[in-house]
């Protein structure tokens, strides 16, 4: 018999107020302890979704709703107002900590949001060290807060821990760290970094967005944050932008002031979009395989292939850094960049226009293929002269390896390489 939803949605103020997220059905009070101590797989598929206790809804239900009714004076469900905290993000948020094995996390509109929340933990004035290939949003997004709010920032090549330690100033809180790094796919040490920052109090950020907690746990290394662009393969299926913060698990106190940012500058992702990365968390451990399966032929494909110069792609033995990718990472991921040896804008142009089943286009980490040439493209704000001091040449492909067929994406590469 059902019982009808009004009577269940309006609690008298007798009743107990049972806060989200509380096992509710059969079967699920022996589960939310032993997700945490579970395999990636079973981590993907149940992250953040315990039961809805209104219904027991399986699937988070998205709660599109601006404002939460009080239940008494003083008297709130735990949810008063969405830009602050909303179930649906709630799930998400505690997914995506466990997911990285930190303490909380804040989910946002976006990945720049996400880095936005995290450079506003500093204090005016504070030095910043960042790594000179960065993401090129997050290179725009530095450069403005040195323009307008005082941060102080060096730009390094951070692979080499003597420029890193040189770099140092009295004032430096964070060094943020990106690795593997786009377009280049460069590594950090994670761990050498970390006892770098720890050694002068500062916080070691590190953006996880390349590959995903499936493959990068960098708490493990001792990173202070992990953000994300889960537009990328968090969401993995190109229709949403979101970003993600989380603090380790020792840093409570940063998971607090994370909160508090994310609802004080307005930066918190909406309920829907929250939604749908859930959803794509669920299978992220499948894609993650599927995509890095694909990469690893490709990157084998193109190494061969006498039209190219060079392949980046840390699981190739060729890389440089590929015995640090062993020990660091737990895969290679599905992103590779290469250079074409006629780097003509004329030859650059005609393998991009012949190519099926590579879209042209930004982004990452989607279901589809796509290509992009970072010079024109996702680095074009840079100036030549940085571009090229960061070895970002206009010959350079960058591929999101999708997860279509490895024979269908090998074929398209090898007829749109024999244009040249
Ligand atoms: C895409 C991306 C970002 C920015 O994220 P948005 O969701 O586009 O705002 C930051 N870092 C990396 C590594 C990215 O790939």
């Amino acid at each position: 018999m059902h019982k009808s939803p009004s009577r269940r949605t309006r609690p008298t103020s007798s009743m107990t107020v049972v806060p989200p997220g509380t096992p509710s059905a059969m079967g699920w009070a022996h589960r939310d302890g032993g997700l945490v101590a579970a395999g990636s797989g079973t981590q993907c598929v149940h992250a953040g979704t315990l039961p809805d206790p209104a219904y027991g809804s399986v699937t988070p239900p998205i709660y599109q709703t601006s404002t939460f009714a009080y239940m008494d004076v003083l008297t709130s469900a735990g949810f008063e107002y969405t830009r602050t905290s909303n179930p649906t993000r709630a799930c998400l948020e505690d997914g995506i900590a466990l997911l990285e094995g930190g303490c909380a996390a804040v989910c946002t509109s976006s990945g720049m949001s996400a880095a936005l929340v995290v450079l506003n933990l500093l204090e005016a004035g504070s030095h910043v060290l960042c790594p000179i290939d960065c993401y090129g949003g997050t290179f725009r997004t530095l450069e403005h807060a040195r323009r307008t709010c005082g941060l102080e920032v060096t730009y390094l090549e951070m692979a080499d821990l003597e420029a890193v330690r040189a770099a140092l100033r009295p004032n430096t809180r964070m060094i943020w760290a990106e690795t593997p790094s786009n377009p280049l796919l460069r590594l950090l040490d994670l761990k050498a970094l970390s006892g770098i920052a720890k050694s002068i109090d500062a916080l070691l950020v590190v953006d996880n967005s390349f590959l995903s907690p499936v493959f990068q746990r960098p708490f493990a290394w001792g990173a202070d944050l992990v953000m994300h662009s889960t537009s990328k393969y968090l969401n993995g299926h190109s229709d949403v932008i979101g970003g993600a913060v989380v603090a380790a698990r020792e840093r409570e106190d940063l998971a607090q002031r994370l909160a508090t940012l994310n609802k004080t500058l307005g930066t918190s992702q909406s309920p829907h979009d929250c939604f749908l990365v859930l959803r794509g968390l669920k299978t992220l451990h499948l894609r993650m395989k599927a995509h890095e399966a694909n990469a690893i032929a490709l990157a084998k494909f193109l190494a061969g292939h006498p039209a190219v110069a060079v392949v980046n792609y840390p699981g190739l033995s060729s890389h440089p850094q590929h015995t640090l990718a062993r020990r660091q990472q737990l895969g290679f991921g599905g992103m590779l960049s290469f250079e074409l040896k006629n780097s003509s804008s004329v030859a650059v142009s005609r393998f991009l226009r012949a190519l099926r089943w590579f879209t042209m286009g930004e982004s990452l980490g989607g279901v589809e293929s796509l290509v992009a040439q970072p010079a024109t493209m996702s680095h074009a704000s840079m100036t030549p002269e940085i571009r090229a001091h960061a070895g970002i040449r206009d010959g350079l492909i960058r591929l999101s390896v999708g997860l279509e067929d490895q024979a269908d994406l090998i074929e398209d590469l090898q007829q749109a390489l024999e244009q040249e």
